[in-house]
């Protein structure tokens, strides 16, 4: 299967690069060429960045809220009739499993951006304040929340729509305009997006998309360019500080949505502790989420049970996963030979380390030519460890054994990340107030599910700064500005 071209988007109008230069989209599945992207560099990114600066300043998108609400409706109502042909490329350019798409891939970003459409409701744009009379005077006051200006999203590849889609969607909804800049691994959504934004009437400049190679060229541009006035960034911990630095000359605001190592806690009482334990192995699209609970958790006392539980559930899993036509997969390859060798290089790490490997640990290539590697859980893990301190981003689950309450939320709090988490137990209660120790930004316990288009998602400490989704995520594009009159 191949990709049709992926082309730079600027001013409502396809175009090849000005330096006429092309590179390769890989497909996961197989390592070979999938399609071609043009690679845009600053001259391209000096266009896009007039184009939504024009947008912005020149036109009522910033203004009309009833008439941004019909059009990003429409968007999201486009985006639900193309999920066959979105799923396709998460397919082909991400390394999605067919029943990956049911999840963060694609249904996750479909309902994501229909709930952005119904949170719109509750942004407020302008509100009076009570009159106060100031030294004699009588101020007649209102507070307006404007939009921030010209936002540069720059995403990830490992689930492009959704953060596509939780970037775009929100600064549209908010009055910005928009230029996109995706991973080199997966250009083809933000272009084909942008198909979809022509067909929903998305007016010229308001969204425009830059794929590139090489990251320096575009991204640095965009972060360090006067006519840019927010970065919304989701990538990796060391990039997202780097942009801050960058971003400082001009007093850019800067949302960052960074990695995670997010716990999963297992309490002693959980209903059904089987269940709790074979669930939590990390295999949905290979591991590569950011909030993925990759630290599991399990009580002292049902330790030796749980290991158990995991090793055949891994040996059950095996012939389950890496199949490009199976509508049930939910687990392929690995993004890339570069994320290949990382994350072989932390499995050996885990080993030198002294964990013990329990299941995986291998590349697969039984399963394909492309960047295939094993399901794998490292047990006897020390929470010092760097396998259980630095994010892996693939199918590796490490398992840390606790004595209590306590010692979990310690280990839990004791990572430089805090994005995600979850707690299971069969009392509720005690299951909540661990839930509200942990310093992470999103948290379900006994499987709710706490990350949804309709409520915020962010980090704590080195996760990130700033949140998305939910009517908080449309706000994060917002400025205020206080007008008061005076009467005498
Ligand atoms: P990355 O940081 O390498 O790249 C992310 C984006 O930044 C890409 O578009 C890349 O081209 C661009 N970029 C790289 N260097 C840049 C620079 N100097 N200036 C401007 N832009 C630059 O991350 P990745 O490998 O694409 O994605 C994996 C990471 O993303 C993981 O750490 C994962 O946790 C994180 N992630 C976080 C979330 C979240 O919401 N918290 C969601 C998905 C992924």
């Amino acid at each position: 299967m191949q990709l049709t071209d992926a082309l730079i988007f600027i001013n409502g109008e396809f175009r090849h690069a000005n330096s006429g230069k092309m590179f390769d989209i890989i497909n996961p599945w197989t390592g070979k060429v999938a399609g071609q992207a043009a690679d845009a560099d600053e001259s391209d990114t000096d266009l896009a960045i007039d184009a939504a600066r024009n947008a912005f300043d020149n036109t009522d998108w910033k203004d009309n809220h009833a008439y941004r609400l019909d059009v990003m409706a429409r968007y999201a109502k486009l985006l639900r009739e193309k999920r066959h042909e979105l799923l396709q490329i998460a397919r082909i350019e991400a390394g999605a499993a067919v029943g990956a798409g049911a999840r963060a891939h694609i249904d996750g970003a479909l309902d994501g951006m229909d709930d952005l459409v119904k949170c719109f409701a509750d942004v407020v744009f302008e509100e009076d304040r009570p009159d106060r009379v100031v030294g004699g005077v009588l101020n007649v006051r209102k507070v307006r929340h404007e939009a921030l200006g010209v936002v540069a999203a720059i995403t990830p590849w490992n689930v492009p729509l959704y953060v596509n889609v939780g970037k775009m969607g929100a600064a549209l909804l908010a009055g910005c305009t928009v230029i996109l800049k995706p991973a080199p691994d997966t250009p083809k959504m933000a272009t084909f997006m942008a198909e979809i934004a022509v067909e929903a009437g998305i007016p010229a400049g308001v969204f425009n998309v830059l794929p590139s190679l090489h990251p320096a060229s575009v991204g640095e541009k965009l972060v360090t360019s006067p006519l840019v006035d927010c970065i919304s960034f989701t990538g990796s911990t060391a990039v997202g500080k780097h942009i801050m630095r960058q971003g400082a000359e001009t007093l850019k605001r800067v949302f960052l949505e960074l990695g995670g190592k997010s716990v999963n806690i297992i309490l002693d009482d959980a209903p059904d502790f089987m269940m709790a334990v074979a669930s939590s192995m990390v295999v949905f699209h290979a591991g590569q989420g950011c909030a993925y609970p990759t630290r599991l958790l399990v009580p002292k006392n049902r330790y030796q049970e749980a290991c158990a539980i995991l090793q055949g559930s891994y040996a059950h899993f095996d012939s389950k996963w890496g199949d490009f036509e199976e509508p049930t997969c939910i687990m392929g390859p690995v993004i890339s030979a570069k994320q290949r060798d990382r994350v072989m290089d932390y499995i050996r790490i885990g080993q030198e380390e002294g964990a013990r490997l329990l299941a995986g640990g291998t590349l697969r290539p039984d399963k394909g030519e492309g960047y295939f590697i094993a399901p794998t859980c490292f047990v006897d893990v020390d929470n010092n460890m760097r396998i259980a301190q630095e994010e892996i981003f693939g199918p590796v689950l490490v398992v840390i054994p606790y004595e209590d309450d306590d010692d979990a939320v310690r280990i839990a709090n004791e990572s430089s990340y805090g994005l995600g988490g979850a707690v299971t137990s069969g009392d509720e209660a005690r299951a909540m107030r661990i839930a509200e120790r942990i310093q992470a930004g999103c948290i379900s316990v006994n499987g709710g599910m706490s990350i949804l288009g309709d409520l915020p998602f962010g980090g704590y400490k080195g996760s990130g700064i700033g949140r998305e989704w939910g009517h908080e995520g449309i706000q994060e594009f917002l400025q205020s500005k206080a007008i008061a009159a005076g009467r005498r």
